[in-house]
């Protein structure tokens, strides 16, 4: 008897549509007058995503892969790779798939520490996956097994992760992945008998607005790199490079690189390069997402999306995105007013407080534009309750990235 097994993915896609216009993209504006939704709408700015990735990869001293999970949507890959790039950090065996069939010619690396026997052996057999990330001997060994398991011939690459002291990254990621210092160094030592590239990595967190934490990171990295005693191809300083929001001011990018620039060649590794991981830092500003709302009490607005929807991060980690009202049928008040959001589930933990700040006469019907969403936004959705329905529009104003300081509470 044979089982059939079927899988669906938590929500549905988001339908592209709204008005077509072949001639030029809507501004965000435009959108809302002439669709006047009243379901959330995600609005992705191509050009915005392929100026920043073009911006990063030009000021970066080495090779840029995309953090997939950031925002795997077809469109912003797309407009990566029209932004040059072409490197692509994946995690799981659906990234890879989906950035395999979109660009033939692209590097993937699997940057996940622990994956799947099958996942290993179709990356490596089907899909042409090369480098690999391990933080620990079972999982080194888990890979050398399944890829000898494939019979398929070819010159492996492993970068091994380091594990980092807690930071104070907005979101600390020191938890979970990478080898404690003895065992990295076991690992490189180890990983270095027969893969043809071998690196280092480290993650300091997410959203990690100090410089001085990539120096650190580079500082320890140096200290594994001369106890293994072997020679290091790569050194990837993964991700976490921060966006500016309404209540978090983010040094330049410049000040980030020329931290790694300064670390790195401190390590004397003349033949070795340098990668990052990027995914906020490419992705924030390349969209935002318009709600509406649906009732207003006091200073509390009820809107049409939530944690467990776009918003995620607003709720328990209490990001503040940067909004804007938009009300096509006239003016809104000069005065601003701090407002804390509900969204549509019936859950009460479906609240985001901000505050943000928008005009005091806001009411029940208008929009919002919630911006700095490309990143962690469309891709944290959920189907809870039944409000997974969204719709996506490819606009080219240039978006909320920055907020005048007059808007931050
Ligand atoms: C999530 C993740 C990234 C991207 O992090 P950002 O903070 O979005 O830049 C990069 N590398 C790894 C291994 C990750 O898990």
């Amino acid at each position: 008897m044979s089982v059939v097994v079927r899988t669906r993915s938590a929500v549905t896609p988001l339908r592209r549509s709204i008005t077509a216009l072949p001639v030029r993209r809507p501004t965000v504006d435009e959108v809302v007058a002439v669709n006047r939704p009243e379901e959330p709408v995600h609005c992705l700015r191509p050009s915005v995503l392929a100026a920043t990735a073009r911006a990063f990869i030009g000021a970066f001293p080495g090779e840029v892969l995309y953090a997939v999970k950031c925002n795997p949507d077809p469109a912003v890959l797309r407009a990566l790779a029209a932004g040059g790039v072409m490197h692509f950090d994946c995690a799981s065996l659906a990234e890879i798939r989906l950035v395999r069939d979109m660009f033939p010619d692209a590097a993937i690396h699997f940057m996940h520490p622990v994956k799947a026997r099958g996942a290993i052996r179709e990356a490596w057999a089907r899909l042409g996956v090369r480098d690999f990330v391990v933080d620990s001997a079972a999982e080194l060994a888990k890979l050398r097994a399944e890829i000898a398991a494939t019979g398929v011939p070819g010159s492996l690459g492993v970068v091994v992760r380091i594990a980092l002291p807690r930071g104070d990254a907005r979101l600390d990621l020191s938890g979970k992945f990478g080898a404690p210092l003895q065992e990295a160094v076991a690992l490189l030592r180890d990983a270095r008998r027969d893969s043809a590239m071998l690196g280092v990595s480290f993650h300091v967190g997410s959203q990690c607005l100090d410089p001085l934490a990539w120096r650190d990171a580079l500082a320890l990295t140096g200290q594994v790199i001369r106890a293994a005693g072997v020679a290091i191809d790569v050194v990837d300083v993964g991700g976490g490079f921060p966006v500016n929001y309404p209540d978090q001011q983010a040094p330049p990018l410049g000040a980030f690189f020329a931290e790694i620039q300064e670390g790195f060649d401190a390590l004397g590794l003349p033949r070795a390069r340098l990668w990052a991981e990027p995914g906020r830092a490419l992705v924030a500003a390349g969209a935002s997402v318009v709600v509406q709302v649906q009732a207003r009490r006091g200073d509390t607005l009820f809107v049409n999306d939530g944690v467990y929807g776009a918003l995620s991060d607003a709720g328990t980690l209490g990001f503040r995105y940067p909004v804007r009202l938009i009300r096509p049928e006239g003016a809104a008040s000069a005065t601003l007013r701090a407002f804390s959001f509900y969204g549509p589930t019936c859950d009460s933990a479906d609240v985001m407080r901000g505050p943000f700040p928008l005009p005091e006469d806001v009411a029940e019907g208008d929009w919002i534009e919630v911006g700095q969403l490309g990143a962690y936004g469309a891709c944290l959705r959920t189907a809870f309750n039944g409000f997974d329905r969204a719709r996506i529009v490819e606009v080219e104003d240039v978006g909320l990235a920055t907020v005048p300081k007059s808007l931050v509470a």
